[in-house]
């Protein structure tokens, strides 16, 4: 049987820092200062612990700078606010990431409106979706710009192509689908109430599954020659792809770990340095 192709994340996302560092290093030498990402993280919960450390770790291989600022879970949705708007306001900060989820009683979407959109590298603010989506300049959300890449990387052209995208939550779902469409792809929305998800996907030539149901989607399901995007990540390294069987039939697949998952951190980290070379006007 034909097996596709492994869309290597590690890779890409390895060179992706390089050039970032790089970036950041002549910034640096140019301006006297040196881009600086704030990372605020409300309560404990140990995985957001762990993303927000793998995130500080990277920037600092990058020769970015991180500000971390830890709030009690007992934060109210006005102090995070203020603190983001005073992270806003701050002319040293040129990023900032609000590692979500955070704890049910946070209104998140205010939160996420007190980033000012200059600095919203992680694409979570209403500004930053509506430039994405009308293809102006702005901050794409992470995952969904690293999984354009990823595309990019192994020269997948979109335009003309049926691109069915499972999954529709505002960080991922959505904003991928609209940077599909800005690169002419057909796109098609699938969810939780789609009455016949097998079907939508046999059609697809782009396959984007961003769920968190592992192995959701089926080898069988998959149109022979496909590219096969998995952004989901389950307990145990799983996706939402069945992989062993959608590797027999697609041309181009991502593994997972080491497809999606790498690219989110290093588009994070491209973007605060844009961000910071555009606010140091350099
Ligand atoms: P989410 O907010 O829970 O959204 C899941 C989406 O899947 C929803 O739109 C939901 O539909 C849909 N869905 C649920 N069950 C379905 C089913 N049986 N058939 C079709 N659609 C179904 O999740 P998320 O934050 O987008 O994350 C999705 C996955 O990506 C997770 O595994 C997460 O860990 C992973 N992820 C990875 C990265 C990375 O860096 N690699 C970043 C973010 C997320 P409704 O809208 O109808 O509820």
């Amino acid at each position: 049987m034909p097996q596709a192709r492994l869309i290597d994340g590690t890779s890409l996302a390895r060179r992706t820092v390089e050039e970032t560092a790089k970036k950041a290093a002549d910034l640096t030498d140019r301006t006297g200062t040196t881009p600086c990402l704030a990372t605020v993280l409300v309560g404990a919960d140990p995985a957001s612990v762990t993303y927000v450390r793998m995130k500080r770790n990277r920037c600092r291989q990058a020769g970015i700078e991180s500000r971390h600022v830890e709030l009690p879970a007992t934060t109210t949705t006005g102090e995070l606010v203020a603190a983001l708007r005073a992270l806003s306001d701050d002319p040293a900060v040129h990023g900032i990431l609000l590692q979500h989820p955070m704890g049910g009683h946070i209104d998140e979407r205010a939160a996420f409106e007190a980033i000012a959109p200059e600095k919203d590298v992680d694409g979570v603010t209403f500004a930053s979706f509506a430039t994405m989506s009308f293809g102006l300049p702005g901050f794409v959300s992470c995952t969904p710009g690293g999984i354009m890449r990823l595309l990019d990387a192994y020269d997948v052209d979109p335009s003309g192509k049926r691109a069915v995208v499972v999954g529709r939550s505002a960080i991922l779902g959505k904003p991928v689908g609209m940077l599909l469409l800005g690169r002419d792809a057909t796109v098609t929305y699938c969810h939780s109430r789609t009455r016949d998800l097998a079907s939508a996907v046999r059609e697809a030539d782009i396959v984007v599954a961003a769920v968190g149901r592992p192995r959701l989607i089926r080898g069988e399901d998959i149109k022979p020659g496909a590219v096969v995007i998995d952004a989901g990540y389950n307990a145990g390294n799983v996706g939402d792809v069945d992989f062993d069987s959608a590797v027999e039939r697609a041309g181009l697949i991502t593994p997972v770990p080491g497809g999606v998952g790498p690219m989110t951190i290093a588009v994070l980290l491209e973007q605060t340095v844009d961000a910071a070379a555009r606010q140091l006007g350099a």
